[in-house]
Order: structure tokens, then C-alpha cells, then sequence
């Protein structure tokens, strides 16, 4: 791999599931790239494509799923013309990691942290370096871990079984173990959703620290726009199975092109915004075997006009970098968008 390509480039990543006779895209031609080091933000509500999409890069999506074309290429090889062996001998939980929002189930009530740790950090080893280590070696390395990841006296808190930490400090042994030196990719699926905010900021500061340290590159997919607004360096708003709106956080924040993510982000709360009532988007997802002819949004979509129910808007480039699916692009040009 040359030194300047991205570490993922997912191109045209077309996905359905299969429930007896209904099909349902739940991803159309998603295209992206992920440099080294960058923390790529993944939002939109419920449903609309976010953990499908993480789940398809580890290759962990359920039987009903079937990939319909596309790459994912990781370091330049294609992870769909990889097998599940090499899958689970040098990639999973090797160089491509992910966390997800429970990490209590995550974790083997029967076991101590230090069990659960040590077993991880020996299969990682085993693959790289054959050399047999003794017990102290992985338990040292398990120290390690948790110390980077802020638990107070971790050498203690390794005897611990897992009720014994709380669900900010379960999600940091996850996070401790999925930051392994090796780790060059992580994926965190709304792995704060079910955290508080003050343990929420903490998990999200240290995913951020750990991955500037390492020069992980992060996926992070959080309906959470505020936390992403935080975190990432840049934001990939999705609709339906589609990119409706990439762009650095900046651009997406300040300028936001697409209608939908102008909604998403008038909905949020802000101290501007205190006493006035917050927007709703009307409407509701659609179900993915159902879905709009035309532009999916345009049912909910107070800008929609003709052309919008019968064609599909490409994504397209707007400025340097920022990409929007949307037929109002062209004639707006580079004014901002507001959906109020
Ligand atoms: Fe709205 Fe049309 Fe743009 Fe879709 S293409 S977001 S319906 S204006």
C-alpha cells in the first residue's frame, strides 16, 4: 500500500436483507474513504443504514444479509474477498476492532476482567509473534491497558468480575481491548448511547486520545449529533441506506447542503436555541422495502419538487470535500441552507 492511500475505501457498497419474500436495501451505493488517524462521524436516525454499514466492514452482518456489489478495501485488499479464517485469525479483532453501546454483554459474567483481558491480548500475540510468553507478560500487558484507559489502581480491579465496574468502566476495558497497538481501524456503534453525559464525555475524550496516541482511525456512528460535533473530523450524514451529506465536521456544522441534515442539526438542542421550541422532522423513516420513488426523504422534505419524486439526486461534490444528494444544490450554489 502506498503511503498516502486512505486505510478503508468503501465504493458502491450495495447491501439487502432478505426476510422470506421482502427485500430491503439497506445500503445503496455507499461510497467513502477513511484516511490513517481520521475519526469519521456517522449519523442519521434509526434505521437508516449506520450499524449495517459497521457491521459490514467486520464482516459480522447477520445470514438474512446479502453484500450485492461493491469493495471495502482495507489497506488496499478487499475485505469481501477475504475469508472468515483469515477474517478471524488477522483482521477481526487484530487490525479492525469495534465497540458497541452494551458492553455488558460484551463481557463473560464468569470471568475476572484480568481472564478476559489476558485470553484477548494472547490470541492477539499468538498471531504475531510465536513466541510462547509467560502469565506475567499478559498480565503487565492488561495493566497496561486499563491504565491507558483510566482506571484507578488497575492492577486491584483486574481480580474483579465484571458487576463489580460500573457501564462507563466495562466500556473502557472494551475500549482497552480494542485498542491494541495493532488496531489500525475501530468501530464504535453507539458506544455512549446508554452512558451518561459525564461518563459519556470521558469515553468520547478518551476514544479521541487513544486514537490520536495510536493513529487509529475511527468509524464512529451515533445518532448523537452533538457528540459527533465533539469527536470527529469529519460527518457522514446517512438516509434510507444512502450518503446524503459528507463533509469535514465544519462544512456540515456551519453549511450544511442537504435539507435533511439542515433538519437533523435544527433539532438539536443548543443555549441559542433555549425557550424556543426545537424542530421535529414530520414524518418518519420509511421501511426499507418500501421506500419513496425518487428522493427518499421527499415525503417529509418541505423543499421537494417534482423531479425530487421521480428521480433519484446523485451524490455530488458542492465545494472541496463536502458531497450533498440533492436537487436543490445546483440552483442554491453556496448559500447556506436552513430548514426554519
Ligand atoms: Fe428535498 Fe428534493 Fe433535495 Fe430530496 S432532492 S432533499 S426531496 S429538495
Amino acid at each position: 500500500m502506498k503511503k498516502e492511500d486512505p486505510l478503508l475505501e468503501v465504493s458502491k457498497l450495495t447491501l439487502d436483507y432478505r426476510l422470506g419474500k421482502r427485500k430491503m436495501r439497506a445500503l445503496d451505493r455507499v461510497s467513502f474513504q477513511l484516511e490513517k488517524g481520521e475519526i469519521m462521524g456517522v449519523a442519521g436516525e434509526s434505521g437508516c443504514g449506520k450499524s449495517t454499514l459497521g457491521l459490514s466492514i467486520i464482516k459480522l452482518l447477520p445470514k438474512i444479509a446479502e453484500i450485492k456489489r461493491g469493495e471495502i478495501l482495507f489497506e488496499g485488499r478487499d475485505l469481501l474477498k477475504i475469508s472468515e479464517t483469515e477474517m478471524n485469525k488477522k483482521i477481526r479483532g487484530q487490525k479492525i476492532s469495534m465497540i458497541f453501546q452494551n458492553p455488558q454483554n460484551a463481557l463473560n459474567p464468569v470471568f475476572t476482567i484480568e481472564k478476559q483481558m489476558t485470553d484477548i491480548l494472547r490470541a492477539q500475540r499468538k498471531h504475531k509473534d510465536k513466541r510462547v510468553r509467560s502469565s506475567r507478560f499478559y498480565r503487565d500487558q492488561a495493566i497496561e491497558r486499563l491504565r491507558s484507559t483510566g482506571i484507578a489502581d488497575p492492577s486491584a480491579r483486574l481480580s474483579n468480575y465484571p458487576y463489580e465496574f460500573s457501564g462507563g468502566m466495562k466500556q473502557r476495558v472494551m475500549i482497552g481491548m480494542a485498542l491494541s497497538s495493532g488496531t489500525s481501524l475501530l468501530l464504535a456503534d453507539e458506544a455512549t448511547t446508554a452512558l451518561d453525559v459525564t461518563i459519556e464525555a470521558q469515553i468520547n475524550r478518551l476514544i479521541s486520545d487513544l486514537a490520536a496516541e495510536y493513529g487509529t482511525s475511527v468509524l464512529y456512528v451515533s445518532h448523537n449529533l452533538g457528540v459527533l460535533a465533539e469527536l470527529a473530523d469529519r460527518i457522514m450524514i446517512m438516509y434510507a441506506g444512502r450518503i446524503f451529506e459528507l463533509g469535514t465536521t465544519e462544512d456540515v456544522f456551519d453549511s450544511p447542503s442537504h435539507p435533511y441534515s439542515a433538519a437533523l442539526l435544527e433539532s438539536l438542542p443548543s443555549r441559542q436555541a433555549r425557550g424556543k421550541r426545537l424542530l421535529s422532522i414530520p414524518g418518519i423513516v420509511p421501511p426499507l422495502d418500501n421506500l419513496p420513488c425518487g428522493c427518499s426523504f421527499h415525503p417529509r422534505c418541505k423543499f421537494a419538487e417534482n423531479i425530487c419524486k421521480r428521480e433519484v439526486p446523485p451524490l455530488e461534490q458542492v465545494t472541496d470535500g463536502h458531497w450533498s444528494a440533492c436537487f436543490l444544490d445546483s440552483k442554491r450554489g453556496r448559500k447556506r441552507l436552513k430548514w426554519i
